[in-house]
């Protein structure tokens, strides 16, 4: 059975708005060749319907079922402990609001919650915060979205989710679970969508990385956003199975190691 190829996206297809140099033609190569391509990401602002029209748009044609985020991920688990209906702040983006309300839950902007789910939004403030940390203090369900410290962007790194969740954290007095990479409910998420045999793509040994390990897939490790010489992560030692400064360079070494695949 030929593999599924799962690809992070930040840092692997692009930095923020600006496209990664032939990362295109490396996912219509991967393709060409019969292999299905999956896009994981931890970024949780994003609806879906803005990641196909955002991977269309730089080259990528993509549909609904091809994409799996972290605000996925966590309505799946927040759904998984509460009765349908129940009421969730969502201290995130549109993306987490979508997915909750897709499972059924009741999305509300402040008063009594059963469940808060931080995840990444741009205006996160200290309004925001203060309402948030009100919820978790209680008994709320409290999930993050992912922990990831930073998202690459042109020219630098941005504040991730990670950095938003220990703002709440810290001002609540607990810790929360999370949902995506590298922990179970993306890796429940990614077997139910594509199956138990894969490989993973991604800029961030701590999380991609990680991810792999979780789902025993190989590892395929690119340069292009926060792991290499002068990036955030080094280079795991030893080295993941495949490792390449962009996904236009790992592309062939990824179809080299699959036989009867080329
Ligand atoms: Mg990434």
């Amino acid at each position: 059975m030929r593999p599924i190829i799962c690809c992070d996206l930040d840092g692997v297809l692009w930095r923020g708005e600006t496209p990664i140099a032939g990362s295109a033609d490396g996912i219509a190569e991967l393709r060409a060749a019969g292999l299905r391509v999956g896009f994981i990401t931890n970024n949780s602002s994003i609806p879906i319907a803005g990641y196909v029209d955002k991977l269309r748009a730089f080259g990528v044609p993509a549909v609904a079922e091809d994409v799996c985020t972290s605000a996925q991920a966590a309505a799946a688990l927040v759904a998984s402990k509460l009765a349908p209906g129940a009421a969730v702040l969502a201290c995130a983006g549109q993306g987490v609001v979508d997915a909750l309300m897709e499972r059924g839950l009741r999305v509300v902007d402040a008063g009594p919650v059963e469940a808060v789910v931080v995840g990444f939004h741009r205006n996160f403030d200290f309004d925001r915060l203060t309402v948030a940390a009100d919820a978790v203090r209680g008994s709320a369900l409290f999930v993050a979205t992912n922990l990831d410290p930073t998202y690459p962007i042109a020219g630098g790194l941005v504040p991730g989710t990670g950095a938003l969740v220990a703002a709440v954290s810290t001002a609540a007095g607990r810790t929360p679970e999370v949902a995506g990479k590298p922990e179970r409910p993306m890796a429940d998420l990614v077997r139910a969508r594509f199956g138990n045999e894969g490989i993973m793509i991604g800029d961030r040994p701590s999380t991609d990385g990680a991810f792999a390990r979780a789902l025993g897939w190989p590892f395929a490790l690119v340069l292009s956003g926060v792991a290499g010489t002068d990036g955030e992560e080094p280079v795991p030692d030893p080295p993941p199975p495949f490792v390449a400064v962009d996904l236009a360079r790992l592309a062939p070494l990824i179809l080299k190691s699959l036989p009867g695949v080329s």
